[in-house]
Order: C-alpha cells, then sequence, then structure tokens
C-alpha cells in the first residue's frame, strides 16, 4: 500500500535556510547556503539570457538538457578528469563492476551539488547501467561548466549557477515529469527533490524501489516521515554511515577551518588564542589543526566526556566566559544555538574574529548584532565588520553561516567517500531482494561502510592485515567482515 503525505507539515515545520536571499520557506536550507565551488570559467563572461529561453543542443544532437552554456563542456570534462585522480574508489568501484552491470534498469533522479566531483559520481552510476537526469540542489553551487561536460556526454542535466526559485522547481520538475521516462530510484541531497515528488506526483512512488538521502536536514525529515507512517519506500540514511561522519566532520573540518580563515582574513595562526566551542568530531577537527599552526587553542564543552578528552588532547578547558575578552578568533561547532550571545559579542577585544562551523546559523547570535547603535561594513565577500560606538570592530564571517562551506573548498577525497556510499547505497537498495527492506529508514550495512573505507586504501598505499582462520575464530568474525559491532565507536 503506497501511503502518501496529504499535507506537507514534515516538510514545512524544519527550519528554514538562511542564505542571503530570501526565498521560499519550502527549500531546505543547503538549498541556499553559498557553497563555493571550484572556480567557474562562465561566471563574468557568460550573457544574461537565461538557460531556460536558449535552444541548445549538444555535438550529438540532443536537446535533451537545460545548462548556462553547453560550448563550456570542454572546460568542465577538465574539471571531471582532475576530480577522478582524487576519486579513484569510485573509478575501481566502475572496474569491478562493469561486467555485471548492477544498476541495469535503474533510472535515477538526482537532486545534488552539481560540481565535478558529482560528476564522477553521476558518470559512475551511468557506467554501471543507470539512466540519470539530475538537478541541483543549491542554487549557487552548480559548476556550469561541469553541467555542460555533463550535457555533452548524454546526461539529462537541468542546473545552473544562480538559479532563481522558480527555476529551481523548474529544473527538479523537468528531471521527474518526463513522457515515457519514470524514475525508480531517487538520489536527493536536502529532501527538496523528496518533497516535490511527494507533493506533485505521488504515483511515482508506485515504481521508486527506494531513496538515498545524504544530508542531515533531508534524513531528519525522512525520519519525521517514517514516525508519522508516511514513508512509503525504503530509505538509505547515507549521512550517519561511519565513513562519511568521520570524514565529512572529522577530517573535512580539520582540512578546510584553516583554509576558510585564512581566505577571508589572512590571518596568522601562531600564538594566537583560539577559543572553539564543542569538542564533538567538528571541534576536534577544528582544535587539531589549530593546535598544529601553533594556536594556542581554549575549548568549552557542556558534556565532561568531551571536556576530558579535550583536557587528554593538551588543551584548555574554559567557559567563554572566561577567556572572551582575551582570544584573538571565536569559532563554534556544537550544533547548539545562542553559544556566542550579545553579552560576548560585547566583551570582545577589537578585531577579534567570529565564525560558525556548525550546521545551523543560529550558534551566534547575529540577530542581536543588527541594532541601530552598531555599523555593519561588508569589507569582502563573506567578511563583515561590525562596529561598536567607540570604534571597537568584531569580525564577523559569513554571517554566522557556515565557514567551511562558504568561503572555502572541501576536498575531493572527502567527497569521494560520500559518493562512493551513495553509489553503494543506491546498488544495495536496487539489487535488494523483495522485503530486505520495508519503509523504513536504514543505515548502510557495516559491511558496505567497511567496502567503502577499503575502496580508498589503495590510494595510500595501505596494507590491511588479513586474520588467520584461528583468530577469526577466537575473536568471534567471519574473515571478511564486518570487524565490528554495530555500538562500536571508532
Ligand atoms: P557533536 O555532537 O559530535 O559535537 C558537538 C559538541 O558540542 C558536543 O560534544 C556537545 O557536548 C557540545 N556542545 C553542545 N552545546 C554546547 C555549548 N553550549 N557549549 C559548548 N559545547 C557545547 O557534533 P559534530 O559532529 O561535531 O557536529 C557539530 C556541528 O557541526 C553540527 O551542527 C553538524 O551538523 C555540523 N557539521 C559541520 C560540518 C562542516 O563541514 N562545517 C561537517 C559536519 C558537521
Amino acid at each position: 500500500q503506497i501511503q502518501f503525505a496529504d499535507d506537507m507539515q514534515e516538510f514545512t515545520k524544519f527550519p528554514t535556510k538562511t542564505g542571503r536571499r530570501s526565498l521560499s520557506r519550502s527549500i531546505s536550507q543547503s538549498s541556499t547556503d553559498s557553497y563555493s565551488s571550484a572556480a567557474s570559467y562562465t561566471d563574468s563572461s557568460d550573457d544574461e539570457v537565461s538557460p531556460r529561453e536558449k535552444q541548445q543542443t549538444n555535438s550529438k544532437g540532443s536537446s535533451n538538457f537545460c545548462v548556462k552554456n553547453i560550448k563550456q563542456a570542454e572546460f568542465g570534462r577538465r574539471e571531471i578528469e582532475i576530480a577522478e585522480q582524487d576519486m579513484s574508489a569510485l573509478i575501481s568501484l566502475r572496474k569491478r563492476a562493469q561486467g555485471e552491470k548492477p544498476l541495469a534498469g535503474a533510472k535515477i533522479v538526482g537532486c545534488t551539488h552539481i560540481t565535478a566531483q558529482t560528476a564522477v559520481l553521476i558518470e559512475t552510476l551511468c557506467a554501471l547501467g543507470a539512466q540519470c537526469r539530475w538537478s541541483a540542489c543549491n542554487i549557487y553551487s552548480t559548476q556550469n561548466e561541469v553541467a555542460a561536460a555533463l550535457a555533452e556526454a548524454g546526461v539529462a542535466v537541468f542546473a545552473w549557477k544562480g538559479e532563481s526559485e522558480d527555476d529551481f522547481w523548474w529544473c527538479i520538475d523537468r528531471c521527474v515529469n518526463v513522457d515515457g521516462w519514470q524514475a525508480n530510484m531517487i538520489l536527493d541531497d536536502g529532501g527538496d527533490l523528496t518533497h516535490w515528488v511527494y507533493k506533485k506526483y505521488p504515483n511515482i512512488f508506485k515504481k521508486i524501489r527506494g531513496i538515498v538521502e545524504e544530508s542531515v536536514t533531508g534524513v531528519h525529515r525522512l525520519y519525521q516521515l517514517s514516525k508519522a507512517g508516511k514513508l512509503c519506500v525504503p530509505a538509505m540514511n547515507v549521512n550517519d554511515s561511519v565513513t562519511k561522519q568521520k570524514f565529512d566532520n572529522l577530517y573535512c573540518c580539520r582540512e578546510s577551518i584553516l583554509d576558510g580563515l585564512k581566505r577571508t582574513t589572512d590571518v596568522m595562526f601562531g600564538g594566537k588564542q583560539v577559543v572553539v566551542c564543542g569538542y564533538g568530531e567538528v571541534g576536534k577537527g577544528c582544535c587539531a589543526a589549530l593546535k598544529a599552526l601553533g594556536a594556542i587553542v581554549y575549548v568549552t564543552e557542556i558534556d565532561p566526556i568531551c571536556a576530558l578528552q579535550a583536557c587528554m588532547d593538551g588543551f584548555r578547558v574554559v567557559k567563554l566566559s572566561e577567556v572572551i575578552r582575551q582570544v584573538d578568533v571565536v569559532i563554534t561547532c556544537t550544533g547548539n544555538k545562542n553559544v556566542v550571545t550579545r553579552e560576548h559579542l560585547d566583551r570582545m577585544k577589537n578585531s577579534c574574529i567570529v565564525c560558525n562551523m556548525g550546521h545551523s546559523n543560529t550558534e551566534i547570535d547575529v540577530t542581536s548584532l543588527r541594532t541601530p547603535e552598531l555599523t555593519w561594513e561588508r569589507v569582502r565577500s563573506q567578511v563583515d565588520h561590525v562596529i561598536w560606538p567607540d570604534g571597537k570592530r568584531v569580525v564577523l564571517l559569513a554571517e554566522g553561516r557556515l565557514l567551511n562551506l562558504s568561503c572555502s573548498t572541501v576536498p575531493t577525497f572527502v567527497l569521494s567517500i560520500t559518493a562512493t556510499t551513495q553509489a553503494l547505497a543506491l546498488i544495495e537498495l536496487y539489487n535488494a531482494p523483495e522485503g530486505r527492506y520495508k519503509q523504513d529508514v536504514y543505515l548502510l550495512p557495516k559491511k558496505m561502510d567497511e567496502y567503502v573505507a577499503s575502496l580508498h586504501l589503495p590510494s595510500f598505499d595501505a596494507h590491511l592485515t588479513e586474520l588467520t582462520d584461528d583468530q577469526a575464530k577466537y575473536l568471534g568474525l567471519n574473515k571478511n567482515g564486518p570487524f565490528k559491532p554495530n555500538y562500536y565507536r571508532y
């Protein structure tokens, strides 16, 4: 029995997005976060005609796409080739599964960032036998030349950088609503595509074998639907697989925190006093990077276990109020709200840099800074000076939104882990025998999580030790894994 969400409450009660443009409440937050992809070749030189008004065909005569400029395809192809070099796991997946084509017959409708890295994923899915139609999950993040390269290669892609809200939904609709083609798998990042199908074309779910969702927001929506008994197909929560969590939260933030701060402020870290609020995965990554550059790092925590971990790692655990007058940089990564209050901001020293690495832009109480006595000065893209009446300036980055997504790039290798997990989740859901997955949200089986990691090991020429029969028996394990119980904390 297919169940439909008759009202869209599940989708609309989630936090609205906080991007620079105020669009409809129904697009997920990630849709308008300004996500900095690699340099685009098309931004300044392209005309202002909307891609929807243009008649374009690729070199094979197909016009089954809508991108900014198909002539940029060659540039996009180079970008994809560069990304492929750090996404060898997907390339090896292509080679390993090419004979059997585990996605033969799959018709995947996708909505993700359209960048060189996702292009490698999309082309992998095609190489494994799938047909794909794709739109962008974010109105700013599309690399136009990459979209052109995909269109040139025959993928039905509908996306360009700087879409309006109307364009955003039009592109999704063009992927879903097609004569003679009906999707049987969904790959979503943020839940907007899933929302659109529920709202406009619920009958499509009769053919859908599963949804693979990548984002925190989208996964949250799926769990709400499941709780309300309205999820009508199995869904795979890619966001919470171990490899994704470790790489996205810990390693990605360790790599990108300094990049985001340097690009925006040119700050030197040696000897600077920095306070990091929250010592979870993201906080651990930020602290490790800052310490390595010689910064003096303080940590704030509410949880005694994480606080003790910070102590053991050599950080001073303090209350924010104890150090707020002396620190040069404040970084939030708690997932909480109002961690940095107006009172803290009032007490900061001149030129203190304030930024957020957590999901939501409520960690720093930015709203409290929009009062008449304070002057805002935009000094660079994503950098505001907030000036107090006595002349004191606080340097606010990305208006309190995620620093690394707003001001730096994310390493390709991190995206490779996510993309490989997505590809395996699609293969698993598409090929699962009837009854293995019900109308619920699932985590990727641990064995597949381990497989994602193992596909990335050759990049480091890492050699795994194999269990002997005797050792496997002693530990009660299968020699081929899974090697850890589900409750194991890595
Ligand atoms: P986590 O739960 O592992 O860590 C958060 C920590 O903050 C916890 O240890 C918690 O005890 C602590 N905390 C909560 N309230 C606090 C407060 N008022 N003061 C001090 N500490 C407090 O979560 P995580 O995986 O580290 O993620 C943190 C945030 O970063 C989330 O919002 C997550 O969505 C986001 N995130 C960002 C990126 C990125 O690329 N910037 C990547 C992944 C996750």
